[in-house]
C-alpha cells in the first residue's frame, strides 16, 4: 500500500499524510491491506477488511458501520409525477451515528491508530464531528471537534455527549476546516476531517459501490444521486464502482447533489467550467451540504471531473424542494432525513426534465443522515396532531380518528 497523488503521480509512503510533497495535491490510498475480516467485530463494513487500508486488527474501531440497507421505495416512485423507472434508497441513516460519515471516520480512525496518532480532531458541519467523538470515545482517544457557529443543535448535542472537545468558530466551514488543519499540526493529532484532506478515511467509502451491486443483484445502476459538499462520497461511489471493472462511462451517471445556497460545483458545471470556485456564505437549510470551498477548491474541481467521467450531472435544490422530499420520504417511504439527507429526492424533478430517467430506470439515492439530527424542517410542516382531553370517551375519539385519517396528508 502507498499514497499517491492524483495530480502528478508523486507516491508516498502509507503515513498519516493530507497532501502530496511534490505538488500539494490530493493523496489517495492504492493498494489493499489483504487483512482476513478480525473475529468479534459487529457486523458491517469490515467483513470486507481486506479490501481496506489496516494492516492491524487490533487498530480497527467499529461500531458496526457500512452494509446498510438498500430499499425500494414504490408508494414514493408513485408520488413523483412521471417517474417510471426503480427507485431505490441507500439507507445510510443507519449508521451508528447516524450518517455515512461513519465509513470514513472508522476507516480513518483505525489507520490513525494503527500510525500512532495520540488524539484526533476534525472540522465538521457537524455529521463527521458527531462521527468523530463516537469513534473517539469508543477508543479512548481525546477528540477536538470544530464546527460553525450555526451547526444544528441536535449534531452539537450529540458532539458534546460523547465528551469530545466542542469549538464553535463564527462564520462558515471553511474556517473551521483551517482551524483543524493548524491544531492537528500543532498537538500531533490526526486530522479526521472528511473532505480529501485525509486519504484513509476517503478510502472508506469506496464499499458504497460495491454493496449497492451487490444488493442489486449484480446489476450497475443508471442514475446514483449523491449529496455532495466537497465529493468523497462521489469518489468513494465511483471507485467502488471501478474497482468492480465499471468505471466512467462504464459505471452509473453521478449526480452531485448540492443546495441553491451553497452550489459551487453546480455552478461549474453549468458553466462548462474546468475548475470550481469557491462559494461565498452558504445559505441553505441542507447544514451537511454547506461547504463553500474555501482555500480547497481543488477538492470540488477533482469532484466535477468525477461527474464527467461518468457521463453525470449536477443539480442544485432549493429549500422548498429540500422540505418537500423530507416530507415525501417520510410518508411514502418511512425514512425520516434531515434536510441533506432528502436533497437526492429533491433532485428528481430536474432529472426527469432534461431527460435523464427514461422509463425503467435504475436509480439510487443516497439517503446520508438522519432526521434526529435536524428536525427542525419537520416540526414546521402540517402534522395529524389532535389533543384528546376525555380519552374515556371512546367514541369521540374514534369519530376524530376517522375524519383525521380522511384528511388527505
Ligand atoms: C458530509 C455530508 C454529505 C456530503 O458528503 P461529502 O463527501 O463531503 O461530499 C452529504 N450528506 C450528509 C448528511 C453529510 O453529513
Ligand atoms: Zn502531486
Amino acid at each position: 500500500m502507498y499514497l499517491r497523488c492524483i495530480e502528478c503521480g508523486h507516491t508516498h509512503p502509507p503515513t498519516l499524510r493530507y497532501a502530496c510533497a511534490a505538488c500539494g495535491g490530493i493523496l489517495r490510498v492504492e493498494g489493499e491491506s489483504g487483512l482476513a475480516p478480525p473475529p468479534g467485530l459487529p457486523p458491517g463494513m469490515w467483513r470486507h477488511a481486506a479490501r481496506l487500508g489496516v494492516t492491524d486488527p487490533g487498530a480497527i474501531v467499529s461500531l458496526g458501520e457500512g452494509e446498510t440497507p438498500l430499499l425500494r421505495a414504490p408508494h414514493l416512485e408513485a408520488a413523483i409525477p412521471g417517474f417510471r423507472g426503480e427507485l431505490w434508497l441507500k439507507d445510510e441513516t443507519r449508521n451508528p451515528s447516524g450518517s455515512f460519515k461513519d465509513r470514513a471516520i472508522s476507516a480513518g480512525i483505525s489507520k490513525a491508530i494503527e500510525l500512532g496518532a495520540r488524539g484526533v480532531v476534525c472540522a465538521s458541519s457537524g455529521n463527521a464531528g458527531a462521527s468523530v467523538a463516537a469513534y473517539a470515545a469508543r477508543a479512548g482517544l481525546g477528540a477536538i471537534i470544530i464546527v460553525p457557529a450555526h451547526t444544528p443543535d441536535g449534531k452539537v448535542t450529540q458532539i458534546a455527549a460523547h465528551g469530545a472537545v466542542l469549538l464553535k468558530v463564527p462564520g462558515h466551514y471553511s474556517r473551521s476546516y483551517d482551524l483543524a488543519a493548524a491544531l492537528a499540526e500543532r498537538h500531533g493529532y490526526a486530522n479526521l476531517t472528511t473532505t480529501f484532506i485525509n486519504p484513509w478515511a476517503v478510502d472508506g467509502l469506496k464499499l458504497v459501490g460495491p454493496e449497492i451491486r451487490a444488493q442489486l443483484g449484480g446489476r450497475v445502476p443508471d442514475l446514483v444521486l449523491v449529496p455532495t459538499g466537497s465529493g468523497p462520497l462521489v469518489e468513494g461511489v465511483a471507485r467502488g464502482f471501478a474497482a468492480e471493472g465499471f468505471a466512467g462511462a462504464a459505471g452509473p451517471r453521478l449526480v452531485a447533489v448540492q443546495a441553491e445556497g451553497c452550489a459551487p460545483i453546480v455552478r461549474a458545471f453549468e458553466a462548462g467550467a474546468e475548475r470550481v470556485e469557491a462559494w461565498g456564505m452558504p445559505d441553505t437549510i441542507a447544514s451537511g451540504i454547506s461547504d463553500p470551498l474555501i482555500g480547497y477548491e481543488r477538492d470540488g474541481t477533482h469532484t466535477l471531473r468525477l461527474v464527467r467521467q461518468s457521463g453525470g450531472t449536477a443539480v442544485a435544490v432549493s429549500d422548498d424542494a429540500l422540505r418537500g422530499a423530507m416530507r415525501l420520504l417520510a410518508r411514502r417511504a418511512g425514512l425520516y432525513a434531515e434536510p441533506t439527507g432528502a436533497s437526492p429526492i429533491a433532485a428528481l424533478p430536474a432529472l426527469l426534465a432534461r431527460g435523464l430517467v427514461p422509463e425503467g430506470a435504475v436509480v439510487v439515492c443516497l439517503i446520508t443522515g438522519h432526521g434526529f439530527k435536524d428536525g427542525r424542517a419537520y416540526q414546521e410542516m402540517p402534522a395529524r396532531i389532535h389533543p384528546v382531553p376525555e380519552p374515556g370517551d371512546l367514541a369521540a375519539v374514534a369519530r376524530l380518528c376517522e375524519s383525521a385519517l380522511a384528511e388527505k396528508d
